[in-house]
């Protein structure tokens, strides 16, 4: 009977808590390992000298799917993560010295773009409601249903999937369609960026990238209070009164299958755990390597160790002793070139010789993040996903200069005297938190218009019993989609229940 099954989660990132909180909700027995002392994954933060920096995600979007998680819990996500929704959404600086505050909001944002360059505002316009309309053809169909397997692709669900593929698989490049609406290369490269926010390239991401624009710019970009680690903190207590049993500092050393079934896990201090079913949270790539057998699928597990990983990056987290009002929250000093950026990052697998950097001064909307009169930046720049090739010292002092370099000349630049707290994040330091493939923040790069076909499903194909959600699985990284990832895998994990 589904009501007394027990299901095992490895990793407690938030696609593992969303689908422990789910199951739990609906009456499972749920038990989280999680390698780390602390849950979240890439929500780890840093308290140095009363200064609070979040060290992975800074941008909040489409918080109904928090919403829906909690409630599906009976919980009230605003109740436990007040939000603030940014009046504005993000300070650019371009490298001709020109620079663009857009507001929230259409309608400031095209006064913001008549003052950019008036000639595009009707592109503007025009961009805007296309990616409002790509965006409700595919985010039900591909954010919120399985896909790749017989439940996605089956029934009315998949045939609305199937009506959407031709708006969804448009030929074109997210540059190429950056450059169908916008005449000046500003505003491409505006667009291009949002390819980054999946470790991706503007230059091969597919077009339906675009629809990023219509979540940032039409649905708004928020911060929790207190910081993005918060959603973890809420979550973690939400599966506890839930129930769940979460064990830190374990490591699963193995996915247990029997007869060709995923049984339980094996943790590193050789303890053997049952279980109904597995959820893996770690890394699909990773997992397959490291934790299945080699011969439980050897096609998915070549497909997914061949496919090109996201970006990497360097995080340098800055507490300033004054505050920093030529920064908004979220800043962005780009690059002179996107293209020789990418080509660096993508085809030569190198830092960027002149890179975009980032710059989320979190503390400019909440004082929880800094002391009175300080300031907490949060800075990065992407690098390939390359935690095997690095000597630390070399590369941060490498790139820290390039930093201050290019925020210096954007007008975003900090005075060096001005610095209490300094601390970094590499990629090789990203690989042993995480677990993932090398550093990379995302799973695999999303560099073709069929990367969705070749996403790691929710539920293997292969083996009955192992589930997957995360950044590596369906629908992909970023936080509200690896929480519906961890809702969809779930679903499918009682479906496979009742189904025994
Ligand atoms: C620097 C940075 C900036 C980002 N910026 C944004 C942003 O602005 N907005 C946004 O939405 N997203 C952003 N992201 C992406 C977002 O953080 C991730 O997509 C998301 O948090 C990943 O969640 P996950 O479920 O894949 O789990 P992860 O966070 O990858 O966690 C997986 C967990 O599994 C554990 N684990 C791994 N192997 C084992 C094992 N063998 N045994 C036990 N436990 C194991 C790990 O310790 C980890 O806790 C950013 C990420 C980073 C790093």
């Amino acid at each position: 009977m589904a009501q007394t099954s027990t299901i095992v989660v490895v990793g407690a990132g938030l696609g593992g808590l969303a689908g422990a909180i789910s199951l739990a909700a609906s009456g499972h027995r749920v038990r989280i390992f999680e390698k780390n002392a602390t849950v979240g994954g890439k929500l780890a933060q840093l308290d140095a000298n009363g200064f609070r920096f979040d060290l992975g995600p800074s941008l909040l979007t489409l918080p109904e799917v928090f919403r829906e998680l909690f409630a599906e819990a009976g919980a009230d996500f605003d109740a436990e993560v007040p939000l603030r929704r940014l009046s504005t959404l993000c300070r650019y600086r371009f490298a001709d010295g020109s620079s663009l505050d857009l507001p929230d909001g259409l309608e400031a944002q095209t006064e913001a773009i008549h003052a950019f360059n008036p000639a595009e505002v009707e592109s503007w316009r025009r961009f805007a409601c296309w990616v409002r309309e790509v965006y409700d053809a595919a985010s039900e169909p591909f954010m919120r249903r399985p896909f790749g397997n017989t439940a996605g692709m089956t029934g009315a669900a998949g045939q609305a999937m199937l009506r959407q593929l031709p708006r969804v698989l448009s030929p074109r490049s997210l540059d190429g369609i950056a450059g169908r609406f916008f005449a000046d290369a500003r505003l491409r490269q505006l667009v291009g960026r949002f390819a980054t926010y999946n470790g991706s390239t503007p230059f091969r991401a597919p077009a339906t990238f675009a629809i990023i624009a219509h979540v940032e710019h039409a649905l708004g970009a928020f911060h929790p209070i207190g910081g993005i680690r918060r959603i973890a903190e809420a979550e973690l207590a939400l599966a506890r009164r839930l129930g769940v049993d979460i064990v830190t500092g374990a490591h699963v050393s193995e996915v247990i299958l029997r007869d060709r079934r995923a049984v339980g896990v094996r943790l590193a201090s050789n303890d053997v755990v049952e279980a109904d079913a597995v959820l893996v949270n770690a890394d699909a790539t990773t997992a397959w390597e490291r934790l299945l057998p080699a011969d439980a699928d050897p096609w998915t597990r070549r497909r997914l160790v061949r496919a090109e990983p996201s970006t990497s990056a360097l995080v340098m987290v800055l507490g300033l002793r004054r505050p920093a009002p030529h920064l908004e929250h979220h800043n962005v000093a780009f690059s002179p070139d996107s293209r020789a950026e990418f080509a660096d990052l993508f085809k030569r697998r190198t830092a960027a010789d002149a890179p975009t950097v980032y710059v989320c001064a979190s503390s400019r909307t909440d004082p929880s993040q800094a002391p009175d009169g300080c300031e907490a930046l949060f800075v990065m720049v992407n690098l390939p996903a390359m935690s095997g090739v690095e000597d630390r010292d070399a590369l941060i002092s490498h790139q820290r200069e390039r930093i201050f370099e290019r925020l210096e000349r954007a007008g975003l630049g900090v005075d060096a005297s001005d610095i209490v707290v300094e601390s970094f994040v590499t990629p090789a330091d990203f690989a042993s938190r995480d677990g993932s493939r090398d550093g990379s923040l995302y799973g695999p790069a999303s560099n073709s218009r069929l990367h969705a076909f070749w996403r790691q499903p929710n539920r293997s194909r292969r083996v009955p019993g192992l589930f997957f959600a995360g950044g590596g699985a369906h629908p992909g990284g970023g936080m509200p989609l690896v929480t519906l990832s961890g809702r969809i895998a779930a679903d499918e994990i009682r479906r496979y229940l009742a189904s025994r």
